[in-house]
């Protein structure tokens, strides 16, 4: 639907959960797709395969996001993986969670957060817009919990406050460029950052889905659509904005 031949996306942690569903969708729709991860490099490689027996292109790039001069590493790296081709599409994706309220974060998980979920997509995106042709996308993953209060995950929620002001700003500054700026919003995806409380237990399953006005707990590939719409030639005159992708959650 969203035809991406001739393409070229790099998706942050796109080992597991949403950010490997987007690489997936990514590549089914003809772009070839650096496969980022941290610490799963069987589980990028697992993505790459999915890829690749659907007769799509990806390869793997590693970075840990939490560290310091990660983004250039990561950047470096990919320069020389494509050796002289654009970056048509850069999708953030990776990120961490931050338990507690405002009495409950430590100050390391707080930090850890802020590194992975702000700082590097930030100075992942600086070094990445060296990459990034004219008429390029950037699609950050945020949450629905900057619309929806989520005092149980305050710092989290204010990491990803600030990827909705960095969206908006960077788009304005990229317009002119034709570059592309939006955020993802999911809402409550099953995927690992959500495993605690989540998997196996049917009263929280319940009361995730009662949120939902569609009626059910999100999955990754329902986050694959709005980045699919918003990486392509049809989301061309979209920028600037937050995309919910929660399901009608909290309506
Ligand atoms: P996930 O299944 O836990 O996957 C997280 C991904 O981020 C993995 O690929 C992981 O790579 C990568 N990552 C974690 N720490 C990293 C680090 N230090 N450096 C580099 N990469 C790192 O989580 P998810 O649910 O798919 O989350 C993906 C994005 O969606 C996040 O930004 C999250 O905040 C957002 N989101 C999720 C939900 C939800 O309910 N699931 C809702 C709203 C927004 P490795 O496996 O290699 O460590």
């Amino acid at each position: 639907m969203f035809p991406l031949s001739g393409k070229t996306a790099l998706v942050t942690g796109a080992s597991r959960g949403i950010g490997r569903a987007i690489a997936v969708g990514l590549a089914g729709a003809g772009a070839r797709v650096a496969v980022h991860y941290s610490a799963s490099a069987q589980a990028a490689k697992e993505t790459v395969a999915a890829i690749e027996s659907e007769g799509g292109a990806a390869f793997t790039v590693q970075a840990d996001l939490a560290e310091p001069g990660a983004a250039d590493a990561l950047i470096d790296a990919l320069a020389i993986e494509l050796g002289g081709d654009p970056l048509d599409i850069l999708v953030n994706n990776a990120g961490v969670n931050a338990y507690g309220g405002i009495g409950g974060v430590s100050e390391a998980d707080y930090d850890r957060a802020f590194a992975v979920n702000t700082k590097s997509l930030f100075f992942v995106t600086r070094r990445a817009l060296e990459l990034i042709p004219d008429g390029g996308r950037i699609v950050n993953i945020g949450s629905g919990v900057t619309r929806i209060a989520f005092p149980e995950g305050i710092a989290y929620a204010m990491t990803k406050g600030a990827v909705d002001a960095f969206t908006l700003a960077l788009a304005a500054e990229l317009g002119p460029r034709g570059i592309t700026v939006n955020t993802v919003a999911p809402g409550i995806i099953d995927t690992d950052i959500n495993a605690s409380w989540l998997r196996g237990n049917a009263e929280a399953q319940a009361a995730a889905a009662a949120r939902a006005a569609l009626g059910r707990v999100g999955l990754p590939e329902d986050v694959t659509g709005p980045v699919l719409f918003l990486a392509s030639e049809a989301g061309r005159w979209t920028t600037g904005q937050v995309i919910d992708a929660t399901g009608g959650s909290d309506l």
